[in-house]
């Protein structure tokens, strides 16, 4: 990969998750071809960037594959204004994916390891992603400080959905959770319709898993 055009290697993705059918949304496409992926990944592995691939990040994690980000986001369903919780910034890669689409809203987005969200916070300052707040923390509680959410993200496995994050989750609001065992997961998509939960399955997926209290 050219390191000098990493545009073009963005393009080329996006075109490829385009006509497989993971991305739609304009939105979600103009998103995707600005967030400079090799800047959330260690530089050994930059080459690498623009392939459909998860890949390492240290501390035995992992950034998504692209095609996963795409799939998630676009089921997200983010607008303008819109306050997200995410669980397990990893990277910070998806977080910022999630701040080009909300405008004026804001992302809080809670990992544990602090050395990883420590380097996501810094990218995603370096990269100005100014409405972005990254919080060392036990996702499996979500981020009771400023609930409730219009949309919660979880991008590492769990074995169940931690109440808390249902609990924290606003009127009409949308969460996307990967629920299986510590390999392999389905992708669970719930929304919040006045006091009922209404859950659709969208297919298996592998994620690292989810460690804490309503986790692993
Ligand atoms: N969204 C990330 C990929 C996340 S990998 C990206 O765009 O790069 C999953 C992350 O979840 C890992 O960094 C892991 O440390 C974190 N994680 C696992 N259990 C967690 C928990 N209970 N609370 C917060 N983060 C957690």
């Amino acid at each position: 990969m050219d390191l000098n055009d990493t545009k073009q290697e963005r393009k080329k993705l996006v075109d490829r998750l385009v006509s497989s059918g993971y991305l739609g949304k304009k939105e979600v496409i103009s998103a995707m071809l600005k967030v400079p992926r090799h800047m959330f990944i260690p530089e050994a592995l930059r080459y690498s960037a623009y392939v459909d691939s998860p890949l390492r990040i240290g501390f035995d994690q992992t950034i998504s594959a692209p095609h996963m980000v795409a799939l998630m986001t676009e089921y997200l369903d983010v607008k303008p204004g819109h306050k997200i919780l995410e669980i397990g910034s990893g990277s910070g890669y998806q977080a910022a994916v999630l701040s080009e689409l909300v405008g004026d809203g804001r992302i809080y987005t809670v990992e544990r390891i602090p050395e990883l969200a420590q380097s996501a916070k810094k990218i995603l300052e370096e990269l100005s992603y100014s409405n972005v707040s990254v919080i060392v923390g036990e996702g499996t509680q979500g981020y009771a400080d400023e609930a409730p959410y219009d949309r919660i993200i979880v991008t590492a496995g769990a074995p169940k959905i931690p109440a808390p994050l249902l609990e924290q989750l606003g009127e009409g609001g949308k969460l996307l959770i990967p629920v299986g065992d510590r390999r392999l997961q389905e992708l669970i998509y719930i929304r919040k319709d006045g006091k009922e939960f209404k859950e659709k399955k969208l297919g298996g997926c592998m994620f690292v898993p989810l460690v804490g209290e309503d986790g692993w």
